[in-house]
């Protein structure tokens, strides 16, 4: 595997069968790193552009193996009562005690992968996607945010006549988005906010960008489904609803709205990265309250939970 951007990226899941990322069964190819930092995201170990070290001290047995494997002396169990503490402040991620974990109370999140070895994956379930209208997807983190590496994956993909699909917060370079618009059959495009200040405040960019490149994008006729987190207490008034029916109404390339309603589920993964969810306790919506959010956007077009 060459390591040029062309040929290689960071990837932190392949996921086969997927059926929520586009049409039909699909593989999705979640790419590591993001420029935003979502306070509801679900997915915390796709923020960060290196690899990570995942630590799950319940299945630790207390074997001693990432002990002797660690060049930095960041693991150490108790003498006492055998309690395993990871010290994260020397670690260099180089992944040797995750290879020397044979528990999974270690493990390695995000490697390094070749265009090769991706589509080897995406390959196996070709004949899948012939039968469902499948193919593959590119998800995150934000996959533009590694631009030559997505982009061979799609060409790739396109080569091999499989249908494709991006999901993008919008939160890149035009050029970028610009140059998929070629290899890529449907965009799945992110709007968490529509106020400039709360977009801010929940994700720390203010969203213009991300306004302006989906009107570009529309412009282009790029096919789009405009995907929309709606998380209780931050961004369900009516307000929101509005502007984002408004938007969509504006724009003539959106096929399909389709409300994300927040799910509490991640908490588990923020610890297991060393790390605290941002969020408080938010309660998950319940059903009357997604359909009452569904109603809430006056659109011409289909809106789906
Ligand atoms: S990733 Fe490397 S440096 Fe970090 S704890 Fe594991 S072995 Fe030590
Ligand atoms: S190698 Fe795994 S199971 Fe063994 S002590 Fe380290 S974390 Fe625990």
């Amino acid at each position: 595997m060459g390591d040029n951007p062309q040929s290689a990226g960071t990837v932190f899941d392949v996921q086969r069968f997927s059926l929520h990322d586009g049409p039909g069964i699909r593989t999705t190819v979640f790419l590591k790193g993001c420029p935003l930092r979502c306070l509801w995201c679900h997915n915390p170990e796709s923020i960060d552009f290196r690899p990570e070290i995942g630590w799950r001290p319940e299945h630790c047995t207390g074997c001693g193996a990432c002990i002797e494997a660690c060049p930095e002396g960041c693991h150490q169990l108790s003498q006492e009562d055998s309690h395993h503490r990871f010290d994260r402040a020397d670690c260099t991620r180089c992944g040797r005690c995750a290879e020397a974990c044979a528990f999974g109370a270690l493990t390695r999140i995000g490697k390094r992968m070749g265009v090769d070895e991706v589509m080897t994956e995406v390959l196996k379930d070709r004949a899948y996607y012939k039968t469902s209208g499948g193919g593959l997807t590119l998800s995150g983190g934000e996959p533009l945010a590694q631009p030559e590496f997505a982009e061979a994956l799609l060409s790739a993909a396109r080569s091999e006549g499989i249908h494709t699909a991006v999901e993008t917060s919008g939160q890149v370079r035009f050029q970028t988005l610009e140059n998929m618009v070629e290899l890529t059959d449907l965009f799945l495009f992110d709007l968490k906010e529509t106020d400039p200040a709360r977009h801010e405040t929940y994700s720390g960019m203010d969203g213009q960008l991300i306004r302006e490149n989906l009107q570009r994008l529309n412009a282009l006729g790029a096919d789009i489904i405009l995907r929309c987190p709606i998380i209780p207490t931050l961004n369900d008034r009516p307000g929101h609803f509005a502007q984002i029916s408004d938007l969509v109404n504006s724009l003539s390339h959106i096929r399909e709205v389709h409300v994300m309603p927040y799910h509490p589920f991640a908490s588990h993964k923020y610890s297991e990265l060393g790390k605290s969810a941002p969020l408080g306790r938010i309660e998950a919506p319940d059903e009357p309250q997604k359909k009452q959010w569904v109603h809430a956007l006056k659109v011409s077009c289909p809106v789906h939970i």
